[in-house]
């Protein structure tokens, strides 16, 4: 079939991809939910409540962040392994801090090239006194070189298939987000890759994006429900969208933020700490749940279960 240059839509300089992500930002004010005020009071009460028992008995802080959550909620004997052992910086964890730091450069520095954000990155992480600076301060060059390639590949993915971040939709990467109970017995936090937009009274508007590389994962989208909640939580008007943005394949998944699906999110919490405060101080048996996650379990070479589950995946392809 023959195309006319007169039929094509006229050029706003972004590609496809590109056009896909805005086209999630633009939709009109009038389409977005206004919420309820006692919302915020409710979770908060259901949270309480929820927690309550729990708070009473445990001799050490809950700390639970998405990573915490979705352990917990995996496999008991891996996450109880992995809370034994002390928290080691990697490259591929640096890479992840290098890539959002270059990310929220380019907000400011628009026409920058990847690398030269990354470069940007590792100067000012460098500097920090945080277990980012103190790996950077400790890495040889082939270590920082391995980390400068990785963070560049992820930022050219962005710039590739992202809209140039404009100013006007007030862009936020690496916000922390926390929530507190019970006197800080329990405490809920997040750091949140990028928000866009804000809410307008009860009117919801912003949009929280998660980037990440490799597969879909039903843990992304329990990730973004708690991410939701302690925005409500803190807010009071929970963002209306969540997303996350697969950047090998340059696609989103997307939810609108629902009242249901908070109460979800805040009953997954109470389940969550529970669990842990069972398994660190409660005497539970931890319960093997073999998963896709085997293969990058630091127990699979000792674990019969991870390996037979592995084995009959890669027969049944
Ligand atoms: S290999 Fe799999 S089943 Fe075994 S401990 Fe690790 S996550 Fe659990």
């Amino acid at each position: 079939m023959a195309v006319h240059l007169a039929d094509l839509p006229p050029d706003d300089g972004l590609n496809p991809a590109q056009a896909d992500a805005e086209a999630l930002l633009r939709e009109p004010r009038e389409q977005r939910p206004v919420h309820r005020r006692e919302l915020r009071d409710e979770l908060r009460a259901l949270l309480d409540e929820g927690l309550e028992e729990v708070s009473a008995w445990i001799e050490k802080t809950i700390f639970l962040s998405k990573h915490t959550l979705s352990s917990v909620h995996g496999c008991e004997v891996r996450f109880l392994h992995e809370l034994e052992q002390p928290f080691a910086p990697s490259a591929a964890a640096v890479k992840g801090a290098v890539a959002h730091k270059a990310i929220e450069l380019s907000v400011s520095s628009a026409g920058h090239s990847p690398g030269k954000l990354v470069d940007g990155a590792l100067t000012r992480l460098a500097n920090s006194e945080d277990w980012v600076g103190q790996w950077l301060a400790g890495a040889d060059e082939l270590d920082r070189a391995e980390v400068r390639s990785m963070a560049t590949d992820r930022v050219a993915k962005f710039a590739e298939c992202f809209p140039p971040l404009r100013s006007g939709w007030r862009p936020v990467t690496e916000s922390r987000w926390a929530a507190e109970f019970h006197g800080g017995k329990i405490r809920l936090s997040g750091k949140v890759d990028l928000t866009i937009g804000g809410c307008d009274g009860l009117r919801a508007g912003k949009v929280i994006i998660d980037f990440k590389t490799g597969n879909r994962s039903l843990t992304h989208v329990e990730d973004l429900r708690f991410y939701a909640l302690l925005e409500t939580l803190r807010l009071g008007v929970p963002p209306w969208k969540v997303a996350t943005y697969y950047l090998d394949s340059g696609t989103f998944a997307v939810e609108v933020v629902t009242e249901g699906m908070l109460e979800a999110a805040a009953r997954r919490v109470v389940a969550g700490a529970a669990k842990l405060a069972e398994l660190r101080e409660g005497g539970r048996t931890p319960v093997l749940q073999a998963g896709p996650g085997c293969s990058w379990c630091p127990r699979f070479l000792q674990c019969d279960d991870g390996q037979r589950a592995r084995a009959r995946w890669e027969e049944f392809g």
